[in-house]
């Protein structure tokens, strides 16, 4: 039988000190949260029993994971960030709030600032040969009434996979914007037709998907915030149809709801009609449904660290 002593009063006492208890400064709530990781942390040990070399090796891994700045990764590839939401949608249940477009994870990716447009924005700088996406939708109430003056925040990756920022090959802000709904609710981009996104086969996420035996892919998505004033913020993604990873997407982001009907459209005429120098384009259309803010602190997203 394994020995344990976790348990017992002397380790408990033990445990409070490091957490503080014993003292007057600080702060409750991390006090308190402090004690529950390090109660969890000695009960994996033992239950487990945790060797030393596997102990030492996750201090590494953890040094090695913020290294390269892949803690929000491995949250998503780990499923917690999709816990979260369905943490979230659970409490909206009880609570009895429900309608509006599903939300689904952040991810780590996103950048704060981006160029604002009136309506309508072209989202890429035009380095990249991808074909030419037409995205388009309207925001809408829980009722179906357009919401003027919505904001709809999007961000997406290149043909590559990457995204602007944490990818220094792309211009600033390349496939990054925010878009204010016109008077019939309605938002406009043109942009690429992104690539799904790949862990770095070298990186510390996917050495952890490895061992897992798991690939480290995303379906193609589109990210977005959106918000209006008096409306519940919604932090989502939409995905495409048909995807290879559609259902198999190592950040559990994909949702019913959120899947988007991407239609390529091979004619050169219409293609040049929308300003496009290529023989097709592609269109998606994707409405979106807001809920009333409870409170006005719904009306913003989380305060998590972001670019
Ligand atoms: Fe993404």
């Amino acid at each position: 039988m394994t020995l344990k002593i976790s348990h017992t009063s002397d380790i408990q006492i033990f445990f409070n000190k490091v957490a503080g208890f014993d003292r007057a400064e600080g702060n409750p709530r991390f006090k308190e949260i402090i004690l529950r990781v390090l109660q969890d942390t000695a009960r994996l040990v033992e239950d487990l029993e945790i060797t030393e070399d596997e102990f030492w090796h996750a201090v590494d891994y953890l040094n090695r994971l913020g290294g390269r700045n892949e803690a929000g990764l491995l949250a998503a590839g780990l499923g917690i960030e999709h816990f979260l939401d369905l943490l979230q949608d659970a409490k909206d249940a009880e609570a009895g709030l429900s309608g509006g477009t599903p939300r689904t994870i952040e991810g780590p990716l996103y950048v704060a600032g981006s160029p604002l447009a009136q309506g309508e924005a072209r989202m890429d700088d035009g380095t990249d040969a991808g074909v030419v996406m037409f995205l388009q939708g309207r925001v809408s109430d829980s009722e179906g009434n357009p919401l003027v003056g919505a904001t709809v925040d999007i961000w997406h990756a290149n043909t590559q996979g990457t995204y602007s920022y944490f990818d220094s090959t792309q211009s600033e802000y390349n496939l990054r914007r925010r878009i204010i709904t016109d008077t019939n609710g309605r938002y406009r981009a043109r942009s690429i037709v992104p690539s799904g996104y790949g862990c770095d086969p070298q990186g510390p996420t996917q050495e952890c998907l490895d061992l897992l035996g798991r690939h480290g892919q995303r379906p193609a998505h589109v990210h977005f915030f959106i918000s209006a004033p008096g409306h519940r913020h919604l932090t989502t993604q939409i995905n495409f149809a048909g995807d290879q990873y559609l259902w198999d997407d190592f950040a559990f982001a994909t949702r019913d709801g959120l899947i988007g009907d991407l239609r390529f459209v091979e004619d050169a005429a219409a293609a040049r009609d929308r300003g496009v120098q290529a023989d097709r384009f592609a269109e998606l259309a994707f409405d979106f449904y807001l809920q009333k803010a409870a409170a006005p602190e719904a009306e913003a997203p989380s305060h998590r660290p972001r670019a």
